[in-house]
């Protein structure tokens, strides 16, 4: 078992604990320490398959959920969590919830497939991309500043733990899909952050969809 697995392990739910994202690079931005929670923390069920691709990860696509809606309390970003594993898991017969992980309005990062671990939230790009869906519907409002930061800081704790590479491309799903996702608004917002790219001129991987 190297590093890696054991983290990914402690991610996937063995440990209750908190892990606390405050590394350097993170922090030096952050109006407040994000925190990690464990799909134990908000009763995932377990997945059906889990298949790993490697690092370091060349891109970060970002999503809203549209449905269900925005949650602001630990216990509705929980529940959230659930509904979305649900659907994908039950409804969409996926191997588990879609996404590596979850943003709630409460300003929490919750555990998803996790770094490394093959996704279902973006054709061509679901073996080389970290999936980050912040809840909510954000076609028109800016989701709150607490939630943008840990969006923030996971993917800076993923560039300081080496699972994201360092000149990582920052992908709204509109671009590699035909959907609104992730929303008029968010897009706006991310298309203004660090190492956000348009598609059409900086890669051979996929055209990217009109609108
Ligand atoms: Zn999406």
């Amino acid at each position: 078992m190297t590093a890696l697995g054991l983290l990914l392990l402690s991610m996937m739910g063995q440990s209750q604990n908190m892990l606390p994202i405050n590394e350097p690079s993170a922090a030096a931005s952050a109006v407040r320490d994000s925190e990690l929670l464990s799909r134990d923390d908000w009763g995932a069920r377990p997945p059906k398959a889990v298949e790993y691709f490697k690092g370091p990860i060349p891109f970060v696509i970002l999503h809203h959920s549209y449905i269900p809606a925005a949650c602001y309390t630990s216990s509705d970003c929980k529940k959230a969590m659930r509904q979305m594993q649900d659907f994908h898991m039950l409804d969409r017969g996926w191997n588990d919830i879609g996404y590596s992980f979850g943003i709630g309005g409460d300003g929490m990062i919750y555990a998803g497939r996790g770094f490394n671990v093959v996704g279902a939230h973006a054709p061509h790009y679901n073996d080389k991309s970290v999936g980050i869906c912040l809840i909510g519907d954000w076609q028109t409002e800016l989701p709150p500043p607490q939630m943008l930061q840990a969006a923030k800081d996971l993917i800076a704790f993923g560039v300081a733990k080496g699972y994201i590479a360092p000149n990582f491309q920052l992908l709204g799903h509109r671009q590699v899909r035909d959907t609104e996702c992730p929303g008029g608004r968010l897009f706006q917002e991310i298309s203004t952050w660090p190492h956000f790219t348009l598609l059409n001129t900086t890669t051979d991987t996929q055209p990217p969809h009109k609108p």
